[in-house]
């Protein structure tokens, strides 16, 4: 690069950026952008279009091209060379721009007597703002250096327009994170909220894009870099060696901070008038646009090590952390890439809705949103780049969708279903007190689940009969390291306490395929699922199963204890972790302990090997509970994490319900209880098909009793079962049309 043309480039930035210090309205302010770079690049023409919604830009400032035509030209992503720029992300530079592929001429701007045309997107972090054009009558190819030096101007123009410089006037110019965008995303968890937008992480703010001092700018650039190095080295330290996933991304946030080609980079971006922040955000920029265009997953995975490098690196620079110091808007929506279970939890209930880009169904984040009966919906793919702190924002996790900045009709008709679930929920807690008794005269047990002290309080609330499945690890994965017996003991006591003589099964740690705990070596296995999980976790390293019974029986003080063990394929596994039970009593009792009144020892039926168990295990077993989620998801062979499959087979399949009447029957033969407590418990009519096949107590989300009650109370189980019979005969793969038919008949609900 010539020394003239580098001194040119800083020249312009600095222009710019004293252009735009000078107070006006933004209108004001991009007529000025435009006659500058027409003016500093010797081109006839500089025209700036920007997005007036997702898929529209119009011309919102041009220096040469007719003025009328300002606000008037409108043109859709991918139409025309400037819709080109924009759709790709790319530069376009053509000496001849009728004869280019795509041209569309317009003839309000008068733009036919300009042959060459160079066009650079004005993008922010991988998000498309806009279109910044220069032309020229002469028929001559941009250089590079032009081109780079109308990018770096088009970079800042992202950065100002980040700021507000130039909103206020006419529609367009408001247009970058006012206009309404709805996001489809997938159900976490069900229900509706309505908040303002809490970034989890909020972006950081460059405030200072254009710099004079290189030198200084270099200095500062490497300090921050040495300072990088230092925290990832200190991390690689810290890190397990064990831990080889861990490590290798460490080990790639090493080698990226430590690239020559970054740091080259930069400094060239700096030398051309770029202050440091910005240099390393136009590096972030161009990561992301690789991000958006690379299929391999292993080098998406690297590029999203490098953006967050990049983030860790403006943090430096800028001194913003994740402490804004903004203050938490009241109903807040809390928005995030990912997040953690321990952070959610600390949030905890004061989050009106959560909405992740990522995240599964099965996450830890999703099982806290769960426990705590927050609305939340995941994969709301950039999400978090559209979005700013306080917008206002509308979740509806029971469709997976999320509006941000609606308009009042969508606004209006959205409060109105949240009213109506108000009034439902109104009409549920008319029944708490009453039983789920149905037309035939059959009492239905409903219990809730639960797995955190904070989802005690619902047990009032609900009406639920007692806690029908209380997983304990999330006690495990939100800690840094194994939890204390006695500080188990003690939760367990306050679970029991707050219980107040209600019945709690306390299920034991069922960790391993998507639970991983942050301090266990993770395993590399391929099908985590089917792998290392649960119960043979606990009987291969004893330990901690044993120190988890050790704290039940202490939690217990006297009190009936209930216990069951998670994923216990075949009968053998059921004797040796009774057994341990079996031991720990005695030791407790040999310490002179005072031992629970009465223990119930119960299995989870989650394979369905264990349905075909001997006739021993059914007798020797208190309770069975039928873990659906992953009976389902081996029963259908169908991923419960995985979107593509997890919502093909329908529960209401002949085959599944049938499979579910053999397992009642060998319960009923035996005399042994029988629960069901998978999600699918607390959908109604799902609920009313399992007591019709013969299950007595269910075990669901506190929120859905008053649903399932509600609707159990108004049907004959006979009745039902008759229809579910009739439409298997019939040769009907599902019982749900029959059903649905049939209710609409006779239960004036659903
Ligand atoms: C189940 O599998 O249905 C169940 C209740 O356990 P989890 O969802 O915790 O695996
Ligand atoms: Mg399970």
């Amino acid at each position: 690069m010539a020394d003239g043309t580098e001194s040119d480039s800083r020249r312009l930035l600095r222009r710019l950026r004293d252009s735009l210090a000078e107070p006006g309205k933004g209108q004001e302010r991009l007529d000025r952008i435009t006659h500058l770079i027409a003016d500093s690049m010797r081109c006839e023409v500089c025209s700036i279009y920007l997005f007036r919604d997702d898929d529209t830009l119009e011309l919102c400032a041009t220096e040469g091209l007719k003025a009328e035509s300002v606000h008037q030209t409108r043109l859709r992503m991918g139409e025309g060379l400037v819709g080109r720029v924009a759709k790709s992300g790319q530069p376009v530079n053509t000496g001849n721009a009728p004869a280019e592929r795509g041209f569309r001429y317009m003839p309000e701007t008068g733009e036919e007597i300009y042959s060459a045309f160079l066009g650079v997107p004005i993008q922010r972090l991988g998000e498309k703002l806009g279109v910044m054009v220069v032309q020229s009558k002469t028929a001559r190819q941009y250089s590079e250096d032009e081109v780079y030096a109308l990018e770096v101007v088009a970079m800042v123009v992202a950065e100002m327009t980040e700021l507000g410089a130039f909103i206020g006037e006419g529609e367009a110019l408001s247009a970058l994170h006012t206009h309404p965008v709805m996001f489809r995303g997938a159900t976490g968890q069900e229900g509706a909220a309505e908040g303002r937008v809490w970034l989890h992480e909020p972006r950081v703010v460059v405030t200072n894009p254009v710099a004079d001092d290189p030198q200084a700018e270099c200095i500062r650039l490497r300090a921050a870099l040495d300072e990088l190095r230092l925290s990832v080295d200190t991390l690689l330290t810290e890190t397990d060696p064990g831990d080889g996933e861990q490590q290798q991304v460490l080990e790639a946030y090493r080698m990226f901070a430590n690239s020559r080609g970054w740091l080259k980079r930069m400094e060239e971006d700096i030398h051309r008038g770029l202050s440091a922040e910005a240099a390393v955000e136009k590096e972030q920029s161009a990561t992301r646009a690789r991000l958006d265009q690379v299929p391999d997953p292993y080098m998406r995975e690297r590029l999203h090590d490098l953006d967050d490098l990049a983030n860790r690196l403006l943090r430096i620079l800028t001194g913003q952390g994740y402490e804004t110091g903004a203050a938490m808007p009241e109903n807040p929506v809390l928005l995030a890439r990912n997040i953690g279970p321990g952070e959610l939890l600390e949030y905890g209930r004061k989050l009106k809705g959560v909405v992740l880009e990522e995240g599964s169904v099965g996450s830890h984040a999703a099982v806290v949103a769960r426990a705590l009966a927050i609305p939340l919906v995941i994969h709301a793919e950039r999400i978090t780049t559209e979005a700013l702190n306080g917008d206002h924002i509308l979740v509806d996790g029971d469709q997976g969708i999320v509006h941000l900045r609606p308009d009042e009709n969508v606004a209006a008709a959205f409060r109105d279903k949240i009213a109506m679930q108000a009034k439902a929920m109104e009409r549920y807690a008319g029944l708490r007190l009453l039983p789920a008794l149905t037309l035939c005269g059959t009492t239905v047990g409903l219990h809730m689940n639960a797995g955190l002290m904070a989802d005690l309080p619902s047990l009032e609330g609900s009406g639920a009969e007692g806690v029908g499945l209380f997983r304990t690890e999330l006690q495990f994965l939100i800690r840094n390291q194994v939890p204390k017996r006695g500080e188990l003991a003690a939760l367990y006591s306050r679970v029991l306490d707050a219980a107040r003589g209600r019945r709690v099964a306390f299920r034991t740690l069922d960790i391993g395929s998507d639970k991983v705990l942050p301090y266990m070596k993770p395993q590399d296995e391929p099908n985590p699922a089917m792998g290392w999980r649960a119960i043979r976790v606990g009987l291969e390293k004893p330990g901690v199963l044993r120190m988890q019974l050790q704290a039940l029986l202490r939690a217990a003080k006297g009190r009936p204890l209930t216990v069951m063990f998670p994923f216990v394929a075949q009968f053998e596994e059921f004797l040796e972790a009774r057994d341990h039970l079996l031991h720990e009593i005695d030791r407790e009792g040999a310490l002179g302990r005072t031992l629970p009144e009465k223990i119930e020892i119960g299995a989870m039926l989650e394979t369905p090997s264990l349905a075909f168990a001997p006739k021993a295990f059914f007798e020797l077993t208190d309770f069975i509970s039928i873990g659906g989620n992953d009976l389902k998801q081996f029963f259908f062979a169908a991923d419960r994490e995985n979107e593509r499959v997890r919502r093909r087979y329908d529960t209401l399949n002949v085959s599944f319900l049938t499979f579910i009447a053999q397992i009642v029957g060998r319960c009923e033969e035996s005399g042994t209880s029988l629960s069901f407590c998978g999600e699918d418990a607390g959908r109604p009519v799902e609920a009313l098909c399992l007591a019709a096949m013969g299950l007595r107590n269910l075990s669901m989300r506190p929120a859905s009793i008053g649903p399932v009650k509600a609707l159990l109370r108004r049907v004959d189980l006979r009745e039902a079962r008759a229809v579910i019979d009739a439409a298997a005969a019939s040769g009907a793969h599902s019982v749900r049309p029959a059903i649905m038919e049939w209710l609409s008949r006779h239960a004036e609900v659903v």
